[in-house]
């Protein structure tokens, strides 16, 4: 069991900074999912955990100890990775042995726990398999088995699931998690993914231009993020930019054109300027009941939900409502954009500008 951190890591390639002073404490035993767009430096920074990639500058610690320089093999983390990268030649159950093999175990002992670990992963009755005949679930819960086996405290996740299709990403979420969870090791666990993050993670860490933007359990970056970027990644906001015009248990904004809107409290003062989140599933489309106007765009069917694109205040908003109100909208219908004043969030206008805050690359 280990408390891993990352203290001020900073790599560059080049003119590119991939990591950028990214800091990061994992508890003993924690989940912890690392999420950001791609280009974040998601897997710069498991590779600088796992010792497979040095820092420019800055710290890993492991219990502690500056692990910074100590190579992957001594370092007591497994890594798994997207594509199952099991050794083709061997079959389910030399795979899972090999680290133990390695690390020179007793043979018996490293049976047994090659045994063990594939009851877990559910595969132990395909142990004398050979890779190429196991479906792509099957060989990740093998590569998962493999880098299990070793005894390692830490495990790292880089996108783990991104090659299995849908339905099995959700089952081999939920077996990972209980698992990791039943050894009590620490995991770290980078995807672009925020549902996966959300339904995995103990804690997420929000990744952003090499930069730890927000760390959180799944509820409070979803229902308190930080930043206008939070509020968009995770779970999709729209937004309305306008000065506040008075403050108190609400906040009220206004834009050039008059219209208002209400928001939770904050601390910005009258006058300044603001943009206020609101999450797509708490913006509602109603006939006469809101802060604006707005026109249908488009109207997509999703399963539970269906989303709906307004343009509102020369600006797209979205809203994501439940599927039943399908026969409800079509392009071309006048509606009422509003929201729960509770539910909308003001931030400072970021000084580069809303777009280029929520610029994803
Ligand atoms: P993520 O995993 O979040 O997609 P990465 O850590 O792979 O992000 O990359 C972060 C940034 O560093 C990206 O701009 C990427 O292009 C760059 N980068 C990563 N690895 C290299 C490399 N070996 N050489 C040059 N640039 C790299």
């Amino acid at each position: 069991m280990t408390v891993v951190e990352m203290q001020d890591l900073r790599k560059r390639y080049g003119k590119t900074v991939a990591a950028d002073g990214m800091s990061l404490r994992v508890e003993d035993g924690e989940y912890m999912c690392i999420l950001g767009p791609t280009g974040a430096g998601k897997t710069t920074a498991l590779r600088m955990a796992a010792g497979l990639l040095d820092p420019d500058r800055g710290k890993v610690l492991f219990d502690g100890t500056d692990v910074t320089r100590v190579e992957p093999e001594y370092r007591e983390a497994a890594m798994l990775s997207q594509v199952y990268s099991l050794f083709p030649h061997m079959d389910v159950n030399g795979n899972v042995m090999y680290g133990p093999r390695i690390k020179k175990w007793h043979p018996r002992e490293s049976e047994d726990v090659a045994h063990n670990m594939l009851e877990m992963v559910h595969l132990h009755r395909r142990k004398d398999a050979m890779p190429n005949e196991l479906s792509g679930g099957m060989q990740q819960r093998t590569a998962l088995a493999r880098a299990l086996a070793s005894g390692s405290k830490v495990l790292l996740l880089d996108e783990p699931l991104r090659a299995l299709d849908a339905r099995l990403r959700i089952e081999l979420r939920r077996e990972i998690r209980s698992l990791v969870k039943a050894m009590g090791i620490t995991a770290i666990h980078v995807t672009h993914d925020q549902e996966e993050a959300m339904v995995i993670a103990d804690r997420v860490a929000v990744l952003r231009k090499g930069r730890v933007e927000q760390v959180g359990t799944p509820r409070e970056v979803f229902d308190n993020p930080l930043t206008p970027f939070v509020a968009n990644f995770v779970g999709q906001s729209n937004f309305f930019i306008g000065k506040v015009v008075s403050s108190g248990e609400e906040t009220v904004v206004e834009n050039e054109r008059g219209v208002t809107v209400r928001a939770r409290p904050s601390p910005h003062p009258i006058g300044s300027e603001v943009a206020v989140a609101v999450k797509v599933g708490n913006t509602t489309l109603k006939l006469d009941e809101g802060f604006f106007l707005g026109r249908v765009e488009r109207v997509l069917y999703e399963g539970v939900t269906i989303h709906v694109d307004v343009m509102a205040e020369g600006q797209r908003c979205s809203a994501k409502l439940p599927n039943r109100k399908f026969e409800e909208y079509s392009p071309g219908d006048e509606v009422t954009v509003g929201w729960p004043p509770s539910e909308a969030i003001v931030f400072a206008l970021p000084p580069g500008g809303l777009q280029e805050e929520l610029r994803l690359d």
